[in-house]
């Protein structure tokens, strides 16, 4: 046994463990680690783990936001697995007191803390029932961001109430508009909104309002058609799907209803395209 080191730890919890580890980054050879019973056997064995980046203490906030990326890193560096999970986080406030605390608390990077963790804060507009909760749409994570309630929100949620199905698999093969020889479709409407499909007949016309999952959202100026002989013109002059909100409007006949699934025609959008919304055609010339 070692009589003698440079640096002696004592503790094998995560102060120690982290310690040593960090120690031995910079080159420290001659260093021990003690634990008496075993490692992370303290405190940090109950520890659920949680790394919020919003804080109260700007201090603590960067402490957290130095671990968040080491474990990002710890993989790769160690070979070793460390379970880190990134996750969204939802902060509630239930009167104005509490919303100025969460909007006066420190995030070290907001841009990370957003991207990280998906942190988004509720307010009092939005507590109506003194709680709400929050849950990823399945498949379409489109987080809640910012601050809602007391300000304008950066960003919303949309939940899909349904999905396109469709013999469309690749969006190379879509054509640009259902009248371009799009095929006809299925979309399977989510068990939950069945009462919303109420009213719906075979032979409505209907637009589907979708969200285009595949479009790249930083595209600011296309060629419209997608040919290059076109100027290029704003997104918001043309009907590329590739814009900063890529919702698809799609005015379709319903040919047939299955419970849940409605068939209707023609549809460009392909197979796994969220549906978020369906409205009647109010009259023959409404655009869709
Ligand atoms: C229920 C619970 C939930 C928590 N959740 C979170 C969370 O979500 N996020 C977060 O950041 N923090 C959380 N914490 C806090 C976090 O767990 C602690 O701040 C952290 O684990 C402290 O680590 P430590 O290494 O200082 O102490 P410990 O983990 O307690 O380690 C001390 C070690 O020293 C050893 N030791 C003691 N005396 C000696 C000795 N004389 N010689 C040799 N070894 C000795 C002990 O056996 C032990 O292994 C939580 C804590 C608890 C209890």
């Amino acid at each position: 046994m070692k009589t003698h080191a440079r640096v002696v730890v004592i503790g094998g919890g995560v102060v120690g463990v982290s310690t040593l580890y960090h120690l031995a980054l910079k080159g420290w050879t001659d260093a021990v680690l003690l634990e008496r019973a075993e490692l992370t056997a303290g405190s940090t064995w109950h520890a659920a783990g949680l790394l919020p980046l919003f804080n109260m203490s700007y201090t603590v906030g960067q402490l957290h936001k130095y671990s968040v990326d080491l474990y990002k890193r710890l993989p790769a560096e160690t070979g070793q697995d460390v379970s880190f999970h990134v996750t969204g986080n939802l902060r509630l406030a239930t009167c104005r007191d509490g919303m100025d605390d969460l909007q006066g608390g420190h995030c070290p990077n907001d841009d990370a803390s957003r991207s990280v963790a998906g942190d988004a804060q509720i307010g009092p507009g939005d507590c109506n029932n003194g709680g709400r909760s929050w849950q990823a749409p399945e498949n379409h994570r489109m987080p809640v961001e910012g601050v809602i309630g007391m300000k304008e929100a950066k960003e919303y949620l949309l939940t899909p109430v349904g999905h396109v199905r469709s013999l469309l698999k690749k969006r190379k093969n879509a054509p640009r508009q259902g009248y371009l020889g799009a095929p006809d479709a299925c979309v399977e409407i989510a068990a939950e909104f069945k009462k919303c499909v109420e009213g719906i007949a075979s032979g409505d016309e209907i637009v589907l309002i979708t969200w285009l999952h595949e479009a790249r959202r930083s595209v600011k100026k296309v060629h419209p058609g997608a040919d290059e002989k076109n100027p290029l013109m704003g997104v918001f002059a043309t009907r590329s799907p590739d814009r900063p909100n890529p919702v698809g409007l799609h005015r379709v006949k319903v040919l047939q209803i299955e419970g849940l699934r409605l068939k209707v025609g023609p549809l460009e959008a392909i197979d796994g395209t969220p549906v978020v919304d369906i409205k009647p055609v109010l009259e023959k010339k409404c655009d869709s």
